[in-house]
């Protein structure tokens, strides 16, 4: 099957990861199954990279990411604010679609600048909502069995940053529904998140928050800065001086995992011996999938 060989670097929004990758794209369900059939190992999935480091690999490691084809970007509506939907497409996108038909509930979110299918593998969440308040049902295959693999509300599975997804599975579309609204006051309170986020996320190429918050009293930011991490720095990347639980690649220049690692680990390391909490990081690691 067809790939194209990348750096890991071009492919998450960190730019983390001097390895390559053979990156698959297939533009249809019959493509995929070939693809997947040619493959010696379950590929790693990648959606838009926007919480995910890359590797500093010697051999191009399998990649596949869904491409913004009809079946993979598909928007189909089933009831009156009930939607079928592609795993390719943006969160952002997808919030906006859906207001101009009079359907709202995602414009909290909708400054996650992810696919709804690495939003669902992430349970993405912002302004105290999480995308799993609105899934219905998922539809997929397991990368590993080679089987569909299906999800239905009642299955559950869902926490903070956790979804009934597993490492293998691919998702390729969900049901979401959502709730009426008017359509200008949906798109005006989109606008406003997209606003808010400018102003507050520090510039620069990054991942988003590095670490979840151990709890609503102790976020992990106050932690961290506590811990005298802003500033710190390794290879291409710092924590940011505004928001300390915030990694950015300053220059947006390809930039070593390992040094990412590192600096991840050190800052983790401050918090455990300042406060005794262990911080759990957010990412997701390619060499680590
Ligand atoms: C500036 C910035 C701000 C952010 N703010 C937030 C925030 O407020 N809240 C928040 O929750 N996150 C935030 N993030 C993190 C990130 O945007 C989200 O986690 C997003 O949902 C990841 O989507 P993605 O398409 O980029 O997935 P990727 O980073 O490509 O992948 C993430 C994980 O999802 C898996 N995955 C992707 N697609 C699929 C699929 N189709 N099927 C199965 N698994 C899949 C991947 O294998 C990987 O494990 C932010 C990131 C940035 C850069």
């Amino acid at each position: 099957m067809r790939y194209i060989l990348h750096q890991w670097a071009g492919l998450c929004s960190l730019r983390a990861g001097l390895g390559q990758v053979r990156l698959y794209e297939p533009a249809t369900q019959d493509e995929l199954w070939e693809t997947l059939r040619s493959l010696e190992r379950p590929p790693l999935i990648l959606a838009r990279g926007s919480n995910l480091v890359g590797a500093d690999n010697a051999q191009a490691m399998p990649v596949l990411r869904l491409p913004k084809s009809a079946e993979f970007a598909l928007v189909e509506q089933l009831g009156p604010c009930v939607f079928k939907l592609g795993a390719a497409l943006s969160l952002l996108e997808t919030a906006k679609l859906l207001a101009a038909k009079g359907c709202g509930g995602l414009a909290a979110l909708a400054g996650i600048p992810g696919s709804l299918g690495g939003a669902l593998a992430m349970n993405a969440g912002a302004n105290g909502e999480e995308i799993a308040a609105r899934v219905r049902e998922m539809r997929g295959w397991d990368l590993r069995s080679n089987q569909p693999w299906n999800w239905r509300r009642e299955q559950g599975g869902w926490g903070y940053r956790r979804s009934p997804i597993g490492k293998d599975i691919l998702i390729l579309e969900t049901i979401l529904e959502l709730q009426p609204a008017h359509p200008e006051e949906e798109k005006a309170a989109i606008d406003a998140e997209l606003r808010r986020r400018r102003l507050i996320n520090p510039k620069g190429a990054s991942a988003g928050s590095v670490f979840r918050n151990p709890d609503a009293q102790n976020p992990a930011g106050r932690l961290l800065e506590l811990a005298g991490c802003k500033g710190l720095a390794r290879g291409m990347f710092r924590v940011s001086q505004k928001h300390a639980n915030w990694i950015i690649n300053t220059e947006r220049k390809p930039g070593s995992a390992t040094d990412c690692r590192l600096l991840v680990n050190e800052m983790k390391a401050r918090v455990l011996e300042k406060f005794a909490v262990e911080l759990q990081c957010e990412w997701k690691w390619a060499a680590e999938l």
